[in-house]
């Protein structure tokens, strides 16, 4: 049993005659599990870019094509020619029978050119495949998902590869109805993950070494467990009063734990100096903490508005300027931010949690192009509602509606967070940058 009662309830047929509609079981990665559990029906407008780097992918994930009919696991296409509004009509019949065939839990990813400025029906029609892909993500059904890659026009073939593989696998289950710009990879070539041997395709993450806020529970514990799992090295922080949990955690992960309160003013000095001493180096940070102080605006103190700043954005500003400063950020690095659908929707009584996240939002874009520079990206993961210990303890009602009010009908869970930032922190994901991805299974808020 899960702590979502009506999800399990509703596969019971008995509670279904009573007019219960079945609330989906999504579908999670295990390692060792293939990356479709069916065939994928693929296809292109005009003369698609990527349509053969994505048979190449597929075939070597061994995903089989789907012949004219039966089910089929994922439906992809490659629409980046698409210019013109018959072109957006050619979309339209290659998807309307394609829908149709796609399986439970079933995966819809379109590539889509990104709008230029010169050409205002391309541009028109760039803007059409949003408003396209967020209607099917509320259509498809029994936990499949739909989401859009648009590809900058000078993005190699191969810088879509691990954005591709994420949407298709069963590690993006509650990432849903989301629009990823993919661009020219930052910093050096990547070997493409698998291509060697296939089962790295279980450790994207191998050799990396991986700091992570927040991470003695809830969603940095997860995102710490499962950094380790896809090969990384953890360097798990966390709050000298969470030391025990951390250490286990640190433990589990097999990395270090550093126990250090991120607002402290000597925070970004301990936390570069200590992975410099261990590691020589760091690829991925994860800016996880985060605290709520809630109160009505009106009702609003300076202590509960700073100390909620000072965690959730000043402290990631900090530690961002100095990893700017110092040479400790590998020729890969990947920062990884987290947010919340609070900052970009708002919530009632969250001004202050609401203002910092969408501040988070805001350094993400101001800071990827500084630290593309030096070949690194910044992207920011706006969670929606996931089980936590911090959602248990919402009142039913409350907790319900966060639940329900999306296109999955049901929370995330903390890994579904986790898989997001192992997409995001790997090195051939460097053509994501400045990007913010909801993991919210498409939330009605701010959507
Ligand atoms: P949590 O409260 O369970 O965990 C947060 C962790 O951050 C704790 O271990 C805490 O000790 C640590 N922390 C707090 N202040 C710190 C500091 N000054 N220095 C070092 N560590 C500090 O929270 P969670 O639900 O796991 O949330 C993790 C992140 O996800 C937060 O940024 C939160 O805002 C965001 N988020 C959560 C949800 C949700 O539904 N749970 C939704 C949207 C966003």
């Amino acid at each position: 049993m899960s702590n979502d009662t009506l999800r399990d309830l509703s596969q019971n047929p008995l509670v279904q005659k009573l007019g219960v509609p079945r609330i989906p079981v999504l579908r999670r990665h295990k390692p060792g599990a293939p990356l479709l559990a069916g065939p994928a029906l693929v296809g292109a407008i005009g003369a698609g870019r990527f349509a053969d780097s994505i048979h190449a992918l597929l075939e070597d994930a061994g995903v089989t094509d789907a012949g004219e009919e039966g089910k089929v696991a994922a439906v992809v296409l490659d629409a980046t020619a698409a210019r013109t509004l018959d072109d957006l009509a050619a979309v339209a019949r290659f998807l309307t029978p394609a829908v149709k065939r796609l399986a439970p839990g079933g995966r819809l990813l379109v590539l889509s050119p990104e709008a230029g400025a010169s050409d205002v029906e391309a541009a028109a029609v760039a803007q059409a495949f949003d408003g396209l892909i967020r209607s099917a993500g509320k259509e498809v059904r029994a936990g499949a998902t739909a989401n859009l890659l648009t590809a900058a026009p000078d993005a190699p073939p191969a810088a879509v590869d691990s954005s591709v593989r994420f949407f298709l696998s069963a590690r993006s289950t509650y990432v849903d109805g989301q629009v990823v710009r993919v661009g020219t990879p930052v910093g050096p070539a990547q070997d493409p993950v698998g291509m060697d041997d296939p089962h790295d395709v279980d450790h994207p993450l191998a050799g990396r070494v991986a700091v992570v806020t927040g991470a003695a529970r809830g969603i940095g514990a997860a995102i710490a467990a499962t950094l380790a799992r896809d090969g990384a090295t953890i360097v798990a922080v966390d709050i000298p009063a969470a030391g025990e949990a951390l250490a286990r955690v640190a433990n589990t992960a097999g990395g270090t734990a550093l126990q250090l309160d991120i607002t402290a003013p000597d925070a970004a000095e301990r936390l570069i100096a200590h992975v410099q001493e261990r590691y020589g180096k760091v690829d991925v940070v994860v800016h996880n903490a985060g605290i709520t102080r809630d109160k009505l605006l009106a009702n609003m103190d300076a202590d509960r508005w700073n100390a909620v700043m000072a965690v959730n954005l000043r402290a990631q500003l900090a530690i961002n300027a100095a990893l700017l400063d110092s040479d400790v950020l590998s020729d890969t690095g990947r920062v990884v931010c987290v947010a919340s659908t609070s900052g970009i929707a708002g919530n009632r009584g969250q001004s202050n949690y609401a203002a910092s996240k969408a501040g988070v939002i805001g350094m993400v874009r101001a800071l990827a192009p500084k630290l593309a520079e030096r070949g690194a990206t910044i992207n920011a993961i706006a969670p929606g509602f996931i089980e936590t210990e911090m959602t248990a303890k919402m009142p039913l009602g409350t907790r319900e509606a966060g639940r329900r009010i999306n296109s999955l009908r049901q929370g995330g869970l903390p890994v579904d967070v986790a898989e997001t930032v192992g997409w995001l922190g790997q090195a051939e994901s460097g053509g994501v940058t400045g990007q913010v991805v909801r993991v919210c299974g498409q939330s009605l808020l701010g959507a």
